[in-house]
């Protein structure tokens, strides 16, 4: 799109829907979110739809209107129809119901509306405005409470038979491993995720061994405090990291053997712990793919910050305006 068709386009609303946090903005055709705010994700589908009215209200949309609206939600969406075919875990009450059936009425007209997969709908975000802008094959991982990703392959954005292409949070990483909130067992987000790694903070506390982890505020750890405690050089989180990411190396080093992407983008909460966690992941990623690949797959950080989510979700919004379904 033109700067100058920029400038007529009315901006959008975005909604990132996920297990801990409902996230909404209003962005601006350049990318620009110009009011956004946060609530937590409600328990039951009467709050939710309270929730979202008290979350609109509170976003002020301009006065001038909006043309669109856009929505990442984890689970599997269906895009023709906003459906939410599976959800497992808190937004469980989601599942069957259409997400532009809950928001419209909430809204002062009907838009344009689009909605998807929250990791697919973040990568919709890095191809418009981030660190997927002009490539064909990229390989996104979220890195959160669980493990989100999307795949886009030759130019297209993966969604498989049924629509469930790009789950890598529940590829199997040890086939003998703990039940997964999805019925599999040793998924990817029960090694990997800020659960996984809390939980195994957690453990360490629980066995009293000796670790700065004991001397936090916050009781139990969060996710951050363990890789700041390994940063710190803290032999036990330095341990917890070290085999979360060991994990999660092995599992992108098969996904990159599959799909041999220019990149791998990194995004969620657990890309903002730092240098640490891409330094060993590259290391990872490098020895375990050099001989066939023969060349080094770059492991780069999501280019939109938090909440990326929402800018996805207005990114697809956008596609949306321009091209409504038919
Ligand atoms: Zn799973």
């Amino acid at each position: 799109m033109s700067h100058e068709n920029n400038l007529r386009v009315k901006p959008v609303l975005g909604f990132d829907i996920g297990g801990t946090q409902i996230k909404a903005a209003v962005v601006a055709a350049e990318g620009k979110i110009l009011t956004a705010h946060r609530i937590p994700t409600p328990s039951s589908l009467t709050e939710f739809c309270n929730a979202m009215k008290q979350l609109i209200q509170n976003l002020h949309l301009p006065e001038s209107g909006i043309s669109g609206v856009g929505i990442g939600c984890k689970g599997i969406i269906s895009p023709a129809t906003t459906e939410v075919l599976a959800l497992p875990g808190g937004l469980h009450y989601l599942e069957g119901r259409r997400l532009n059936e809950l928001i419209t009425p909430l809204l002062e007209a009907p838009y344009p509306f689009a909605a998807d997969n929250d990791a697919r709908v973040a990568l919709e975000g890095e191809r418009r405005w981030g660190a997927a802008r002009g490539r064909e094959n990229v390989l996104m991982l979220t890195l959160g409470t669980g493990v989100g990703g999307a795949i886009l392959v030759d130019g297209k954005i993966l969604r498989g038979a049924g629509g469930a292409a790009g789950h890598a949070g529940h590829l199997t990483v040890e086939s003998d491993g703990v039940e997964c909130i999805c019925g599999n067992r040793g998924c990817l987000e029960t090694a990997f995720s800020a659960r996984a790694i809390e939980s195994a903070a957690f453990a360490a506390i629980h066995r009293g061994v000796a670790t700065e982890l004991h001397n936090l505020t916050a009781r139990p750890p969060t996710c951050a405090d363990v890789f700041e405690c390994a940063r710190r050089g803290d032999v036990v989180a330095r341990d917890i990291v070290q085999h979360a990411i060991l994990l999660l190396g092995g599992a992108v080093a098969g996904l990159v053997h599959v799909l041999d992407p220019e990149i791998v983008i990194l995004g969620g909460q657990i890309a903002e712990s730092g240098e640490l966690l891409f330094s060993m992941i590259q290391r990872e990623l490098d020895w375990r793919t050099k001989t066939l690949l023969r060349r080094s797959v770059p492991v780069v950080k999501s280019e939109l910050a938090d909440p990326s989510g929402v800018l996805g979700a207005a990114a697809l919004a956008f596609d949306a305006v321009a091209s409504p379904p038919k």
